[in-house]
């Protein structure tokens, strides 16, 4: 695969960054995942803005021009031939020698490679998913999107030691959202109900889509804080993300959901969603 460095194009067995890079040492580094289907960028405009925010969090300035960083998606997916799949980026502060203090001035490490992946064929739109609640441990800047992953990853990784698909994070009783996903349920009423914006959660770009293509379908949509013992009792429940657009989820701690069979609302969501990204995705 061909990755993008700093400025330039690499094998990559050549693509090196240094040990003294604050994203290695300090996790001082933000990314973004767009997902690709049929050669069209998904969501494209919302990951760029996001990634304007996260860097403006981090007080760290866009490295690359808006236009420049929409041409290098589209040239890395037709480097690597990607068709159906993600591209990662990844900006991190720098290299600079090991310090808790940085200076304003850093030249930021800049990194993108692609992953073929077949985004439309998931398994788990037709079983769905079994997610496991365990307490919130991430720092309290959720709405970054940050390298920072170590407590997610360590929490989803003795999930599935215990045959969970994913956890589900809950702090002072609500429910904040999965590993790498927004959760969102759907009341006994039809509402689609997802958690407000804060700092809690990170801001999804696929949860914006979702949360107007409901209501474009002439579902209620609900921004609201909920508690695990609501979702528990939801009709049904489902993931956004990036790559895996909407993910039904049938199961919380063992406990069915509604049927605990893929529901119609979230069915609809997912068929919408598709269609509409297909329809105008950046080619
Ligand atoms: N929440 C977290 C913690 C995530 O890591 C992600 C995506 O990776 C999401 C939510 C979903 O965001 P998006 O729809 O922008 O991919």
């Amino acid at each position: 695969r061909t990755i993008y460095l700093n400025g330039s194009w690499v094998d990559e067995a050549d693509a090196k960054v240094s040990v003294f890079d604050r994203g290695f040492l300090f996790a001082d580094a933000i990314y973004e995942v767009t997902a690709v289907i049929d050669g069209k960028l998904i969501d494209y405009a919302g990951h760029a803005a996001r990634l304007r925010r996260s860097l403006d969090a981090l007080r760290t300035a866009m490295p690359v021009s808006e236009d420049e960083l929409l041409e290098l998606h589209k040239d890395i997916a037709r480097r690597n031939g990607i068709k159906e799949g993600l591209i990662y980026l990844q900006i991190t502060r720098g290299v600079q020698d090991r310090d808790f203090v940085f200076p304003p001035d850093m030249q930021p490490t800049v990194v993108m490679f692609t992953q073929q992946k077949r985004v439309l064929d998931n398994p788990k739109w037709k079983t769905g998913l079994a997610l496991q609640s365990v307490a919130e441990g991430r720092w309290s800047q959720r709405q970054i999107k940050t390298v920072q992953l170590l407590y997610s990853s360590l929490m989803k990784t003795e999930a599935h030691r215990q045959g969970y698909d994913d956890v589900l994070f809950v702090e002072d009783g609500y429910v904040t959202e999965a590993s790498s996903a927004n959760f969102h349920i759907v009341t006994p009423e039809g509402a689609v109900v997802t958690r407000d914006l804060s700092n809690a959660l990170l801001h999804g770009i696929t949860r914006g889509s979702i949360l107007d293509l409901a209501q474009k379908a002439g579902l209620a949509a609900e921004e609201r804080l909920f508690t695990l013992d609501e979702a528990k009792s939801a009709t049904e429940a489902f993931l956004t993300s990036a790559t895996s657009f909407v993910t039904p989820v049938v199961s919380l701690d063992g406990n069915r959901i509604g049927t605990g069979e893929v529901g119609p609302v979230s069915r609809r969501l997912l068929d919408v969603y598709i269609r509409e990204n297909l329809e105008r995705g950046v080619p």
